[in-house]
């Protein structure tokens, strides 16, 4: 369903280098509510000519204009005011995101603006401490000047689930350290691109120092192609990644990727039954289960699987699904049609593989005449060889499977291509300690999984390469500079 009526989220133009400016062509993005089907934006999709351009201003502002020659602590008073400008729209950023991708307001109001702005905060602070030129002894006596210089023009490329999130651990990072950047939203998600565009203007960013080119996967891989740039910055699938990597390896530009993951939520005997449930609740079904980090397969004994089956099964059934402007809403829509079209073929490939369904299943929720719904489903008794446990499903569906003993659970965590997250649920801490340190991934939680930006986040195997946030994530947008000096005379 299209409308031809004109919204206050219409934009006619885009920011490049700075500037407001005409696009080169007259494409389109509609952005269409997933709740209602409804457009509720139209705004200019990039083409290559405007990633030109986009890059040409970038590259200009790098290699002459003054941000990478600025003094570190002048670039973190320039961001420390867009921190400022940030904190006043929060409300504002959340509800756009809401709108445009259908994220439940319950989450989006914790986790698409907050929580980039807390990411921001903590980058402030971590620039404020790096090392940017340090003396080194040396080990031939002479001290060794060590800088960490901007790597260059950066390529940010973010998905449309968490937009700001994935905007912010690369944007701010490489801003801090110098870089000029081009970032390219998802066509389902330019919109909250258009407000942080603004405010990074009004914060006083250097003209040609920020790009953004909303636009498909092509404008996307242009961008990536592009001899200007430097390096690229990527979160998304996993199948983008490889072609993203493969790219970069040919040309030798620094990449950094986070992609998907499969992760498992470790519940042991002694875990109370009312906390998992409220913790899988949050760490399964975050964003409508649309999170790369969502924990979709739930490791339970034997000798508990049916009691765990009966509580989450009851806490699915009680969820609120519907509008995702509602305070009340859990689960939202999924953020297109293709994507809730993927989601129900998963239920029914579970079907086949022999899963039992505890709850939940195909068709449209109850109430529920329009938007990319799909009912909250459980399926228990799943083996991990099944597809529904293997591939990443990206909605709010979820896997018990059985397992023997605590070395059986960590064999089945860790039997995944992907690597990124991952929980145990437990009484007892040094045992949840313990199987931290086992679980190949990026990130473990113990009864808990909130994550902490003062920490590397990433992924292990398919789940990505390098990491973002921490001193780690502003080091991946530094190229290193040893500097040689003469042996003290005498
Ligand atoms: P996607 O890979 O389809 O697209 C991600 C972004 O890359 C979009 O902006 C898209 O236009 C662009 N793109 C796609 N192919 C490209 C190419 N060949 N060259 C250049 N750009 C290209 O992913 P999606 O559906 O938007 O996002 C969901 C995926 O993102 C899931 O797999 C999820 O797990 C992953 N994700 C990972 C993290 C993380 O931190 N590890 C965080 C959020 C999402």
């Amino acid at each position: 369903m299209t409308s031809t009526v004109e919204s206050s989220l219409d934009r006619s133009q885009l920011f490049i280098g700075g500037k407001w400016t005409d696009p080169a062509t007259s494409e389109v993005i509609e952005v269409v509510s997933p709740s209602t089907e409804e457009v509720v934006a139209r705004v200019p999709a990039a083409s290559p000519a405007d990633v030109d351009r986009a890059v040409a201003a970038a590259r200009q502002a790098f290699d002459h204009g003054p941000w990478p020659r600025m003094a570190p602590a002048d670039r973190i008073e320039v961001m420390a005011r867009f921190s400022g400008l940030y904190a006043a729209r929060m409300d504002e950023m959340a509800g756009l995101i809401t709108t445009e991708i259908g994220s439940p307001i319950s989450f989006s109001s914790l986790a698409q603006a907050p929580a980039p702005w807390m990411m921001l905060e903590t980058f402030l602070g971590i620039a404020r401490e790096f090392p940017w030129e340090e003396e080194r002894a040396g080990s031939l006596g002479a001290p060794v000047i060590v800088r960490r210089e901007p790597v260059g023009v950066v390529a940010a490329i973010p998905p449309w689930n968490v937009p700001q999130f994935t905007t912010m651990s690369k944007l701010v990072p490489a801003l801090l350290a110098g870089c000029t950047v081009v970032v390219k939203p998802a066509p389902e998600s330019p919109l909250d691109g258009y407000l942080m565009a603004e405010l990074l203007a009004e914060a006083g960013v250097p003209e040609g120092v920020v790009s953004f080119v909303a636009g498909d996967r092509e404008t996307g891989a242009h961008l990536v192609a592009h001899p200007g740039v430097d390096k690229v910055a990527f979160t998304g699938s996993t199948a983008a990644g490889r072609k993203i990597g493969a790219v970069c390896g040919e040309q030798l530009k620094r990449v950094s990727l986070e992609l998907g993951g499969k992760s498992a939520a470790i519940v042991l005997d002694d875990a109370d039954l009312a906390g998992v449930t409220e913790g899988i609740k949050f760490i399964g079904l975050m964003n409508s289960g649309q999170a790369c980090v969502a924990q979709t397969r739930i490791l339970v004994s034997r000798r508990r699987h049916d009691e765990v089956a009966d509580a989450l099964g009851e806490m699915m059934r009680g969820l609120v699904v519907g509008d995702p402007h509602d305070p009340a809403t859990d689960v939202g829509p999924m953020v297109a049609r293709r994507q809730q079209e993927r989601v129900e073929g998963y239920i029914d490939i579970g079907r086949q593989e022999g899963a039992r369904m505890v709850t939940g299943g195909t068709g449209r929720p109850d109430g529920l005449d329009r938007g990319w719904f799909v009912r909250p489903t459980l399926f228990a008794g799943v083996d991990n060889g099944m597809r529904i446990a293997q591939e990443e499903i990206f909605g709010p569906v979820l896997s018990l499977i059985p397992y023997d003993d605590v070395d059986d659970a960590v064999r089945i965590a860790n039997d995944s291509d992907y690597g990124l997250a991952g929980t145990v649920w437990t009484t007892d801490a040094e045992a949840g300690l313990d199987v931290a340190r086992r679980v190949r991934t990026g990130t473990y939680g113990v009864n808990t999984y909130t994550m902490d930006f003062a920490a590397p986040f990433g992924g292990y195997k398919a789940s990505g390469i390098g990491r973002e946030f921490g001193p780690e994530g502003l080091a991946q947008y530094v190229e290193y500079k040893s500097v040689y000096t003469e042996l003290p005379a005498g």
